[in-house]
């Protein structure tokens, strides 16, 4: 199999980032870590561990934060534990950390088979050398999902909770409800710059976030008048969601729009 892979260093107000790509079969998949204080936000896929172990090493955080427990985001946190780096996490998903990872097929292509890793339960509050970051719940995309705000320059590392205005596709295991009431907490917080692990830098991030907001209530009231005419899960998506992207095949139906549809009707 033949990849293309890339990746980019870029500095924003204070922030180091570092997006890598990978390329195949028509897909492109990115994903980013970003180093803000002496603190790293998640740590990569291990397919793409040579970047990302650089800018580590380049770097030299004194912890590292994860937002979620998924393996473009944990692929290099066992290389920090080889480096005495701690690691935290939102404990609901540490344990299954410890044991290397297993998912579909598709996923392990691209971001490669997740390491195990140790990490320490996440506080509500980190010191780091000289911010303050707020750890702030934001399930939906996964259950395990935090963001976090650093209360000393109003950044906001939101992990995988934006990562585009309009979401069309999405995991089996999202539910939309639930990434409306986490926009909606977030929202409640001072925050203007954003970085989000697959959109990277995102200068006016609350009012991209307000805008995301609007779109998923007026996809969620759509399904619902939908469900209410009498129409099914497929009938409502191909009214919705015509649209069919390589994604959805390629990963068998785990990336899916059908999946917006069902995690609104589960809740009604
Ligand atoms: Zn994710």
């Amino acid at each position: 199999m033949i990849f293309k892979q890339t990746s980019t260093k870029t500095e924003r107000s204070g922030v180091q980032l570092l997006e890598s790509t990978r390329a195949a079969f028509g897909v492109k998949l990115n994903c980013y870590a970003f180093y803000s204080d002496d603190v790293l936000i998640d740590t990569g896929s291990y397919s793409l561990r040579q970047p990302f172990r650089t800018f580590i090493d380049d770097v030299k955080p004194s912890m590292v934060l994860i937002t979620h427990h998924h393996e473009d985001h944990t692929g290099n946190a066992s290389y920090c534990n080889s480096k005495g780096i701690p690691v935290l996490m939102n404990p609901l998903y540490r344990k299954e950390c410890t044991e290397k990872a297993n998912y579909p097929f598709y996923r392990r292509v691209f971001w490669g088979k997740r390491p195990a890793f140790q990490s320490e339960a996440l506080p509500e509050v980190i010191h780091s050398g000289r911010d303050v970051f707020k750890v702030i719940s934001t399930p939906g995309h996964a259950a395990d999902h935090v963001s976090f705000l650093n209360e000393s320059t109003g950044q906001l590392f939101s992990g995988d909770l934006y990562v585009s205005p309009k979401t069309k596709i999405v995991l089996r295991e999202e539910s939309i409800p639930a990434i409306i009431r986490s926009i909606r907490e977030i929202l409640t917080y001072d925050f203007d710059e954003m970085f989000c692990c697959h959109a990277g830098y995102v200068k006016n991030g609350k009012k991209a976030m307000k805008l995301k907001l609007e779109y998923l209530t007026k996809i969620k009231e759509k399904v619902t008048a939908l469900h209410h005419e009498g129409l099914g899960v497929n009938e409502i998506q191909q009214t919705m969601f015509p649209k069919k992207y390589p994604i959805m095949s390629f990963s068998r139906g785990e990336w899916d729009s059908k999946h917006i549809v069902s995690s609104i009707l589960e809740e009604l």
